[in-house]
């Protein structure tokens, strides 16, 4: 049976019309699962009773399984089983500004990036859309909070699930029900060059971030090997094109890794492969595991970096750091629970 939360209001209104409806009801519904968060399609109570019968034949509305919940000074970090026992995470950041949730896109992610412990875990299948809508209300219920903002960084590549995660972002954006801002919402990417153009027509105001991580081909060749797909040049070129067509800022996320990519030296080169774009440069503190290959950065040379960016006139921030006493490294928990599966 189809999952109701995987239908855009678009969707929805095409079904009730093809069931003889009017497309409206689609609002009415959309209203009680987002707006109400009624789960119950008998609850609905301004639906035909024969229409109610009707969704109950063609849709079900389910729930994740919360398997844990870890909590530490600012963060939780929920990890949920799907439905055929796959495992995902999320994590709901707080922060002055907001409430901000990290939602995974896929089980696994097969881009291999070394730094990245969600890389550990090969991609097993994409998110349906459903499964990343409910990481968002089930989290806002547990917590009885408001998220205001959500960043899809958790574990997956989202170019690689496009399709999903864009009605994924059109149902959370629908002002007909839980009415994100568009510019809440943020998209981070490995550089999956063809998507980032099919992303640059898409024609809403969303947040475009690159997992960058190298201020060369060199290092990111070795740290990333999607660079050995689309190489920095190309990667570059694209975003200028992007940032021109969409009017758009786009972040840059650049993980520091002791005497991989944190010298002064990368930073100028950094600097200079970055000029003149309309972009911010995160620089992101590495969260060591008992896996890690590579070390966290300094305090000095963490300083020294953002200073040289900030000298050369490139906007920078360093990241806040989220409870790394708490599995909170990307795909931490989740591979942690497997190991004590084994
Ligand atoms: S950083 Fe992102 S794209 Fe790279 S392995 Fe991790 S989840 Fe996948």
């Amino acid at each position: 049976m189809k999952n109701i939360y995987n239908y855009t209001l678009n969707e929805l209104e095409q079904y009730f019309i093809s069931k003889g409806e009017k497309g409206f009801k689609a609002i009415q519904l959309f209203d009680w699962l987002y707006k109400k968060r009624i789960n119950t399609f008998d609850d609905m109570s301004n639906l035909k009773k024969n229409l109610i019968e009707t969704l109950k034949i063609d849709y079900k509305i389910s729930s994740l399984k919360i398997i844990t919940k870890e909590t530490g000074k600012d963060v939780y970090k929920y990890l949920f089983e799907l439905e055929d026992k796959s495992k995902i995470e999320a994590v709901l950041m707080l922060h002055d500004y907001g409430n901000s949730l990290c939602v995974s896109s896929q089980v696994g992610c097969n881009m291999g990036c070394l730094f990245c412990e969600s890389g550990r875990l090969k991609k097993i299948r994409n998110l349906e859309t459903y499964e990343m809508v409910l990481q968002f209300l089930q989290i806002e219920a547990d917590l009885n909070i408001k998220i205001s903002h959500v960043v899809l960084m958790g574990i997956g590549e989202p170019f690689d699930n496009y399709e999903n995660i864009i009605k994924f972002i059109d149902i959370i954006s629908c002002n007909k029900g839980i009415d994100l801002g568009v510019r809440h919402i943020t998209v981070s990417t490995c550089g999956i060059v063809p998507k980032i153009k099919e992303f640059m027509n898409y024609g809403k105001q969303i947040n475009l971030a690159i997992s960058l991580h190298a201020p060369n081909d060199q290092i990111r060749d070795e740290i990333m090997p999607i660079n050995k797909v689309y190489k920095l040049d190309l990667l570059i070129k694209t975003l200028k094109e992007y940032i021109k067509v969409t009017n758009r800022r786009v972040t840059f996320e650049y993980v520091l890794l002791d005497n991989i990519n944190d010298s002064y030296e990368n930073a100028i080169e950094l600097s200079k492969l970055l000029k003149g774009m309309n972009c911010y440069v995160n620089l992101i503190p590495y969260n060591e595991t008992s896996h890690s290959k590579f070390k966290k950065s300094n305090e000095k040379k963490t300083m020294q970096f953002y200073d040289t960016l900030k000298k050369q006139k490139i906007n920078v921030t360093i990241r806040k750091e989220f409870g790394q006493n708490l599995n909170a490294a990307c795909g931490q928990l989740r591979a942690n629970y497997k190991e004590e599966l084994q």
